[in-house]
């Protein structure tokens, strides 16, 4: 060691290095110092070999190193639901995805299902998610989830309190607005920066149908008092806007525009039924929108056909991307996400031009870190970030053959999570070749598969209680509200 150069703890080196900070910036035969949590240096192999010495050194050759995907919509609370609730109009499928969950779940199930959750996240390249929506009294067990775990986390409380049609299972009671800001205070600055800084814990009025000016009012203070953000979701389809419209008068992000609560704490998620001005304003407060484009293929709410996605990314508009929850996608590998990111929009407007290869996987990395507002930590590979990375096996046959000048293609339109060989957050190696080392994986998966006939019971009891006309076709919110007038009349 000459005197001039510096111990670090960990040097990835020979690796294919994209940092995320530019689609020219790449470093073909790469390297990273890693010292603690930090990322030191990211640079040519030679040059750090000649700055650094470090204590452990990872032979990358053949592999891609990249930021960790950051997953801004997801909810801990699917786990337990992948494949049990499809091919239903949006509102039915959100009463059935509940009526299963608030009595299916419990503290120990919950627990289980983060970690199995987080299994699955890194094992396909995700180092950070934003769960929307963490169970009203079953967030300690969240937070244990991802303690264990090792990955990092956005918990986004749910918050309701208007008795609508779209939440009907989750805990309501006649002080529901003041008694979801008291719960919603008590997480956030119980939990903002546990498990060593690791989770964030931020308030979600879950729909912006359930959510009263009020709740929104108040959520938005306490993400302003605690430096956190605000998480919903909002212009998800048609259903939606229609019965946003009936409670409120106006579109969603209007809405927010008119109670002073749009800006850059604002994470709202779908969004594919804005209007211009609502592109406008989002642009002019530096919200962040979040596209599921897999979840809203399933779904039909038309974030492709509709979406103006290309349009918010031209504006400069901060745009994450997320995978939603398994009852959702039915997946959560973010670069399945990607591909569809950069295919979709292409095919639904017949125009190749839109959303390039690094576009869509700036989506997946640094725009959604912004998103969670955790840019200055995280979604790039950079000297002071936080070393949360992952490497790709480059020499899988999927890949092949790879060069500078089709690399980002082939992550776009080739790569799957399945390519991840190693993973890193806060400098610590949590995966590696494809095992996860934090966790019993074959354990937790089994004991997943055990509780299925719980929830599989729960879901045919649905079925049972609710005629196929009913809950296929689309909700007529005006009959809903109709009724209700009658009822208090
Ligand atoms: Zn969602």
């Amino acid at each position: 060691m000459s005197e001039d150069q510096r111990r670090v703890d960990l040097i990835i080196e020979g690796a294919v290095v994209l940092p995320m900070t530019g689609p020219e910036d790449l470093h073909w035969d790469g390297a990273i110092a890693i010292d603690a949590d930090r990322i030191v240096a990211v640079g040519d192999r030679e040059e750090l070999a000649r700055r650094f010495v470090a204590e452990q050194a990872i032979d990358a050759s053949g592999q891609l190193a990249m930021p960790g995907l950051v997953n801004t919509h997801m909810h801990l609370f699917g786990s337990f639901m992948r494949g049990l609730v499809n091919d239903l109009s949006f509102t039915p499928w959100i009463q059935k995805k509940f009526f299963v969950t608030s009595r299916g779940l419990n503290p120990d199930n919950y627990y289980l299902g983060t970690q199995f959750a987080a299994i699955d996240m890194l094992r396909s390249g995700t180092t950070t998610f934003l769960d929307c929506g963490t169970y009203q009294e079953l967030e300690e067990a969240a937070v244990r989830g991802v303690e264990t775990a090792g990955i990092r986390a956005v918990l986004a409380r749910t918050m309701a309190d208007i008795q609508d049609d779209l939440a009907d299972y989750l805990s309501r009671s006649d002080n529901a607005t003041r008694q979801n800001l008291e719960h919603a205070e008590e997480f956030i600055s119980t939990y903002n920066d546990a498990a060593g800084g690791r989770i964030k814990a931020w308030a979600c009025p879950i729909q912006v149908t359930s959510a009263s000016d009020e709740l929104c009012t108040g959520a938005m203070e306490l993400a302003e008092r605690y430096d956190v953000g605000f998480a919903t979701h909002s212009n998800v389809d048609r259903e939606d806007i229609e019965a946003h419209d009936l409670l409120f008068g106006r579109r969603p992000i209007e809405r927010f525009e008119g109670l002073g609560i749009l800006g850059r704490r604002f994470l709202g998620t779908h969004m594919g039924w804005l209007s211009d001005g609502e592109v406008e304003l989002m642009r002019k407060r530096d919200a962040t929108a979040v596209h599921c484009p897999s979840a809203s293929m399933k779904g039909a709410y038309g974030a492709m056909t509709r979406g103006k996605f290309p349009e918010l990314m031209r504006e400069g508009v901060t745009v994450g991307l997320g995978t939603d929850g398994p009852a959702a996608s039915c997946f959560l590998d973010m670069f399945r996400e990607v591909h569809l990111a950069a295919t979709a929009h292409k095919e639904a407007r017949l125009d190749w031009t839109l959303i390039s290869p690094y576009e869509a996987l700036e989506l997946a990395t640094i725009g959604s870190a912004r998103g969670a507002l955790l840019d200055d930590q995280i979604g790039s590979l950079e000297p002071g970030k936080k070393a949360d990375l992952i490497l790709l096996d480059l020499m899988r046959p999927e890949m092949v053959p790879w060069h500078q000048y089709n690399l980002l293609a082939n992550l776009a339109y080739a790569a799957s999570g399945s390519l991840v060989h190693t993973v890193l957050v806060d400098g610590q190696v949590i995966v590696r070749r494809g095992e996860v080392k934090t966790m019993d994986e074959r354990r937790i998966v089994s004991e997943m598969q055990s509780e299925a006939p719980k929830f599989v019971e729960l879901a045919r009891e649905w079925d049972r209680d609710h005629a196929p006309e009913d809950h296929t076709r689309p909700h007529d919110f005006r009959q809903t509200r109709a009724a209700a007038e009658a009822g208090a009349g």
